[in-house]
């Protein structure tokens, strides 16, 4: 059996949690620090906040910037539901807007039409690793004075004009959950240009407590720390912030193995016409974080039917991306239409893809989905 995907992890990111615990500081501390310091300056930006996760980053991001009741946010319903639960979460309302469909991304013209007086901040996601076209977004949010948020859960090692996604002066969540590219096991990381912005989001993920426990540590003198305001408990733990110190460091190679292995996936699976596959777009690069293909309408055959066929001839895959309107947790709630969004939810599946796949799997994987289709390929 092909699993859909597998973390990469070694006795090096083994050794970096036991030191930790054998150090004796195993929650927020230095290496925290360290991760924080070493990831933003990967991504070429200023601030790292380190968060128990992306979905909490992005909960602290719309807290911070005062966003909330009677406030909407604009979001692409194609995502991981996080996407469309964090402005509820500070009580504001998420819009959904719809995608455009070879990158799965927001562009300036589909979030265009949903925009109201309301508006405050946009959520973009860079799809399962495929960047947004950032510039034109930017343009768009900057001249409304609408906060632009970029949801880089997938995104750790993905380009957009040559830089990494994350640069200044964005502002961006990563997860390190297992499913995505680089794994803490859980944890995520916020990145910003904004020192302001960066500092008081440091307090609120720690209970919004005047002083850390790493200042409290290194002082000489009797701390008594000050509560200005309400906070949360969003910390990311040391342990965790050693394995991703490993991680980072091999990130590079991550993506490296991950376009090389797409490459066969795209020469085994071209020649199928109506199959739509990934594949960079004119302003960046992806880290193909998931690969995810669409069946055209020449194929006519149902998804979650191939999935099963697939299944029980030995590979594991996953739905595509999800539409957020379609499940219980938003039902009552109105939309404008969302035909690519529905379109791409239907009709996408997603092929294993991991570092340690081999080349042969790659091709394996090609030939079942195939064999699957069999007589339903056009052409
Ligand atoms: C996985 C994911 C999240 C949530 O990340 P967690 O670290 O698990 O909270 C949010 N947004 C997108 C687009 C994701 O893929």
């Amino acid at each position: 059996m092909i699993p859909v995907m597998r973390p990469w992890l070694g006795e090096e990111e083994v050794t970096a949690a036991a030191e930790t615990i054998r150090s004796g500081w195993v929650a927020q501390g230095p290496r925290v620090s360290e991760f924080e310091r070493r990831f933003s300056g990967h991504v070429h930006n200023d601030e790292g906040i380190a968060v128990s996760s992306c979905t909490t980053g992005l909960h602290l991001v719309l807290h911070a910037l005062g966003i909330g009741p009677g406030d909407e946010v604009i979001v692409p319903s194609l995502s991981f539901i996080a996407t469309a639960n964090a402005p509820r979460y500070v009580g504001a309302t998420p819009v959904f807007a719809d995608v455009e469909l070879h990158t799965q991304n927001l562009t300036v013209e589909t979030i265009a039409p949903v925009v109201t007086d309301r508006t405050r901040s946009v959520v973009v996601v860079h799809q399962i690793g495929m960047p947004a076209d950032l510039d034109s977004i930017r343009q768009f949010c900057d001249d409304r004075g609408i906060h632009l948020i970029e949801d880089a859960a997938c995104a750790a090692g993905s380009t957009y004009r040559g830089s990494p996604i994350g640069s200044a002066p964005g502002t961006a969540v990563f997860s390190f959950h297992p499913r995505k590219i680089l794994t803490t096991g859980e944890g995520g990381m916020i990145v910003t240009p904004d020192g302001a912005l960066a500092e008081r989001m440091r307090r609120l993920r720690q209970h919004a407590m005047s002083v850390s426990a790493s200042d409290r540590h290194s002082s000489d003198r009797v701390v008594i720390e000050e509560y200005a305001e309400m906070g949360f408990n969003f910390r990311m733990t040391d342990i965790q912030a050693a394995v991703g110190l490993v991680q980072l460091q091999k990130l590079p190679e991550m993506i490296e193995r991950r376009r090389f292995l797409a490459d066969i996936y795209r020469d085994h699976l071209g020649e199928v016409g109506s199959l739509m596959l990934p594949s960079d777009p004119p302003h960046g690069t992806t880290n193909y974080q998931s690969y995810s293909v669409m069946l055209g309408s020449s194929i006519d055959v149902n998804r979650d039917d191939l999935m099963r066929r697939l299944l029980s001839a030995g590979v594991s895959t996953r739905r595509g991306v999800m539409a957020s309107h379609l499940e219980p947790a938003f039902a009552g709630g109105t939309s404008s239409p969302l035909p690519v969004t529905e379109l791409l939810a239907a009709r996408s599946l997603i092929l294993p893809l991991y570092h340690e796949m081999s080349s042969d799997d790659v091709v394996s994987v090609a030939r079942r989905l195939k064999d699957a289709l069999g007589g339903e390929v056009a052409g």
